[in-house]
């Protein structure tokens, strides 16, 4: 949660020697009075009132001439007699001294202000002219940073409030050794984040605030095979991974590296052209609604994550389904999904399910995959199939079975995701031989998001605004998926 307020102290100028500030503060509409000293043009603000405005702790320790304060988290030591400040035992020095009246210390606005900014409160900003003090506190949008280390690298979770476009997060090392993740937009609460205890292959944190750009910077005690972030959005956190050697299978880990990072994506929509696929009763294609569909899960992964779509199809056109297996193998996709909607004799049956490819099924799934492996009927160049014969099954489920657990993974987070969305029955994950999900090399799976051969279905199938619930639950499971696949470091 963002706690942001903004108040406004409009100092109320004044030639005598002590004047009234007065505060509005906006979002409370309360009214606020802070006293003021001024000399020689120099305008200084009573700390007790600045606290009280700001809703801070303040701790006195008056014989000393001492002031403790706090403000966003930061401890600010206040002495009455010199020019310096101390923020979480890092001294500052202001160009005049703090005054002391009446058992109140008086700060020098324009210096103590700037250094506030920079160390404090990045929203603050005081116009000495027009002597307006526009405070905006921000809280932190990334708090802390947790370092796990497993035996083949280190994990470095920056706990963040909110979720950042990937666009605005870079990352690179430099020749140094030094391991660089910039955040566009982040403010990020450096004296928490350089106190960090270290562990391995972390061997220092420094962290700065520049204008807009949160930067953190990890210096690192050997090199690193790899490294990669994503973000996780519950909660709301940058996983960065740095790999390194276990041993020298380096290119062994370098593989898995490249299999586990799931930046590209191949979504094909079933069907098309000559193919409309099922139909319902009341005319809708399958081919129509899966392209609607499939576009729609496209469009929220290009507008939302940093992952490469690549679509088999954008228009109604007939694409043969060893092509589907080219083109995705070709983009060098990580991950395949197929979508299609389904179809039953019996009208009262309804749901969705999510397939995964594998050469032992049940009698409904062979059901299935024989209607949905029926397009290549379709298909002028035969030659290409050997349909499913079982020396083809054989290959196609050695080609693939490295990606079975994965796929089986990917289909379950899809069911979980549709059912949290849905109201229509939840049919679970299946096994299939679809010739579809049998010759990419890559995790594939097949959603049959609902039957257009009930009534109520083809209805809500109908319904742009069903689609684009349909679209949302598969695109959750896509970024599910790929943070799960975090734990792939762990298992290698
Ligand atoms: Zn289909």
């Amino acid at each position: 949660m963002t706690i942001s307020r903004l108040i406004y102290i409009l100092i109320l100028f004044s030639a005598i020697l002590f004047a009234d500030i007065k505060v509005l503060n906006q979002s409370t509409s309360k009214d606020f009075i802070i006293k003021t000293l001024k000399g020689e043009k120099k305008i200084y603000i009573s700390t007790r009132d600045l606290v009280s405005a700001l809703s801070s702790r303040l701790y006195e320790n008056l014989d000393r001439k001492k002031l403790v304060l706090y403000i966003s988290g930061k401890r600010i030591k206040i002495t009455a007699g010199t020019s310096f400040l101390v923020i979480d035992d890092v001294p500052y020095q202001m160009i005049d001294i703090v005054q002391e009246y009446n058992g109140d210390f008086y700060l020098p606005a324009e210096n103590f202000f700037e250094i506030l900014r920079k160390t404090a409160v990045p929203g603050l900003s005081f116009d000495n002219r027009k002597e307006i003090l526009n405070i905006d506190i921000v809280s932190y949008s990334i708090k802390s940073l947790k370092i796990e280390q497993k035996s083949n690298g280190t994990i470095v979770r920056i706990n963040t409030q909110k979720s950042f476009s990937d666009r605005d997060i870079s990352s690179f090392i430099n020749k140094h050794g030094w391991f660089y993740i910039t955040i566009v937009g982040g403010i990020v609460d450096t004296s928490v984040l350089n106190k960090t205890i270290t562990s391995g292959i972390i061997h220092r944190i420094e962290s700065d605030q520049i204008n807009e750009t949160a930067q953190i910077a990890l210096k690192l005690r050997s090199n690193v095979i790899s490294h990669e972030w994503y973000q996780n959005h519950a909660p709301n956190e940058i996983v960065i991974t740095l790999r390194t050697a276990l041993d020298n299978n380096l290119n062994r880990i370098k593989k898995a590296k490249e299999r586990w990072k799931l930046d590209t994506i191949v979504l094909d929509a079933g069907h098309g052209g000559k193919d409309p696929g099922t139909t319902g009763k009341y005319g809708t294609k399958e081919k129509d609604i899966v392209l609607d569909i499939t576009k729609r899960v496209g469009r929220l992964l290009e507008k939302n994550t940093g992952i490469k779509v690549v679509y088999t199809r954008t228009e109604d056109i007939w694409i043969p389904l060893w092509k589907r297996n080219k083109i995705a193998n070709e983009a060098g996709g990580k991950v395949f999904v197929s979508i299609h909607i389904n179809s039953n004799p019996n009208r009262k049956v309804k749901g969705f399910d999510t397939y995964f490819f594998s050469s032992a099924y049940s009698a409904e799934a062979i059901e299935v995959a024989a209607r949905e492996n029926s397009v290549i009927e379709f298909e002028e160049e035969k030659i290409n199939y050997e349909k499913l014969s079982m020396e083809r099954k054989i290959t196609a489920t050695m080609a693939s079975s490295m990606f079975l657990k994965e796929s089986e993974g990917l289909a379950a987070i899809i069911q979980e995701e549709l059912d949290k969305i849905l109201s229509t029955p939840n049919r679970g994950v299946k096994q299939a031989g679809f010739y579809v999900l049998s010759g990419a090399s890559m995790p594939c799976v097949l959603i049959e998001g609902g039957f257009v051969s009930n009534p109520s279905e083809e209805k809500n199938l109908k319904s742009p605004a069903y689609r684009k619930k349909l679209a949302k639950g598969i695109y959750k499971a896509i970024l599910k998926f790929k943070s799960s696949r975090e734990k792939l470091l762990v298992e290698e």
